[in-house]
C-alpha cells in the first residue's frame, strides 16, 4: 500500500499536485549519493513504495529514543511554531482550528523512531505502511468541515488517531473508523488514555460507515477512494458537510455540501496525494 503523500513544502495555501508536491518527506532525507541509489529513490517515488520499513531502517534506535522524550514546554513550542510557519502562513483562519492544532502533543501519536520530525512539515510513518498526514494538510481538511460544538462528525482513516484528537476538540461527538486492526487499538488506547472521551474507534471497513449512527453532520476520509462512497454521502445530513480526497494517481481533495433538497454541491480545494481508501480484502 502507498504512504500518505500529503507532503507539501510550499507556503502557500494551496494543497499539493501531482509533479510539485506529491513526495513523502522521509524519501528525500534517504537521498544520500551514488546514482544509484538516486535512481532506485525515483523509481520508490513514482511507485509510491516508500514504505514503513524503509523509513524505519534510517534512524538508529540510540536517536529514537533520544527523540521520543520532550518536556510540555518543549513540545507546546513546537507544535505553535508548527502552527505559525506551516498553516497560519499557508492561509489557515479558523482560529479553534488553530488552537486545537497548538495544543494538542503530536509527538505522542508518532512512533519513536521518527519522533523528533513530529513536528515537522511532512507526513511521517506511523507503521503498517500508513503514514500520518502532514499538519497543514491536518489543519485544511478540519478547517473545510466548518466545525460546531454540536456537530456529530464520521472520520474513515483514524490511523494514529491525530486527526481524531483534533476533530474531539471542535465538535460534539466523534466515530473513527480504522481498517488496519493492530492501529485501530493502538488510537483507541492512546486517544482514551488522553482523555478524548467524545471519541469512538471502530475497527472496520470505512466504506460501510456506521448506519447505526447516521446521519452524521460532517464527515471526514483521510484515505483516498477512486471514486465518492456512495453510502457515506447518504449517511451525511442534510445541510452537512462532506471533505475527502478522491482519485487514484491524481487525486482531488473535495469539499462536498448536501444540501437541504438532499442534492449535492461539490467543489475542489485542489490536487493532494493520500493513501488508498482500500476495500476488505485487498
Ligand atoms: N487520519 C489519520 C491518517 C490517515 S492514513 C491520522 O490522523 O493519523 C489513512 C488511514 O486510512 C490508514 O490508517 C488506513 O489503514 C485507513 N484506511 C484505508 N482504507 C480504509 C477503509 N476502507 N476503512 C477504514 N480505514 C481505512
Amino acid at each position: 500500500m502507498m504512504q500518505n503523500l500529503s507532503d507539501n513544502t510550499m507556503k502557500k495555501p494551496i494543497t499539493c499536485n501531482l509533479f510539485n508536491a506529491g513526495k513523502p518527506a522521509h524519501c528525500h532525507i534517504r537521498i544520500r549519493g551514488g546514482l544509484l541509489h538516486l535512481v532506485m529513490v525515483m523509481i520508490m517515488v513514482a511507485t509510491g513504495a516508500c514504505t514503513q520499513e524503509s523509513a524505519d531502517s534510517f534512524f538508529t534506535s540510540a536517536e529514537a529514543q533520544a527523540a521520543s522524550v520532550k518536556t510540555e514546554g518543549e513540545w507546546r513550542a513546537s507544535a505553535v511554531a508548527m502552527v505559525e510557519t506551516q498553516i497560519i502562513s499557508r492561509g489557515v483562519t479558523d482560529k479553534r482550528v488553530i488552537e486545537a492544532m497548538k495544543n494538542t502533543p503530536r509527538h505522542l501519536f508518532i512512533p519513536d523512531n521518527v519522533k523528533r520530525y513530529a513536528y515537522e512539515d511532512r507526513p511521517l510513518p506511523i507503521g503498517h505502511s500508513q503514514t500520518i498526514s502532514q499538519p497543514y494538510i491536518v489543519a485544511l481538511m478540519t478547517e473545510l468541515l466548518n466545525l460546531s460544538t454540536q456537530d456529530k462528525v464520521l472520520e474513515i482513516g483514524t490511523g494514529s488517531g491525530y486527526q481524531a484528537a483534533i476533530l474531539s476538540q471542535l465538535a460534539g461527538e466523534v466515530y473513527s473508523i480504522e481498517i488496519v486492526e493492530p492501529l485501530a487499538k493502538s488510537s483507541k488506547k492512546l486517544l482514551t488514555e488522553l482523555k478524548y472521551d467524545n471519541v469512538t474507534v471502530i475497527y472496520g471497513d470505512g466504506y460501510q460507515g456506521l448506519p447505526d449512527e447516521a446521519p452524521f453532520d460532517k464527515i471526514i476520509i483521510t484515505a483516498a477512494p477512486p471514486e465518492i462512497p456512495e453510502k457515506l454521502v447518504e449517511q451525511l445530513k442534510k445541510g452537512g458537510i462532506m471533505v475527502l480526497p478522491v482519485g487514484e494517481l491524481y487525486q482531488e481533495l473535495l469539499v462536498l455540501y448536501k444540501e437541504q433538497d438532499g442534492s449535492i454541491t461539490k467543489r475542489s480545494a485542489g490536487g493532494v496525494r493520500f493513501v488508498p481508501m482500500v476495500k476488505p480484502g485487498q
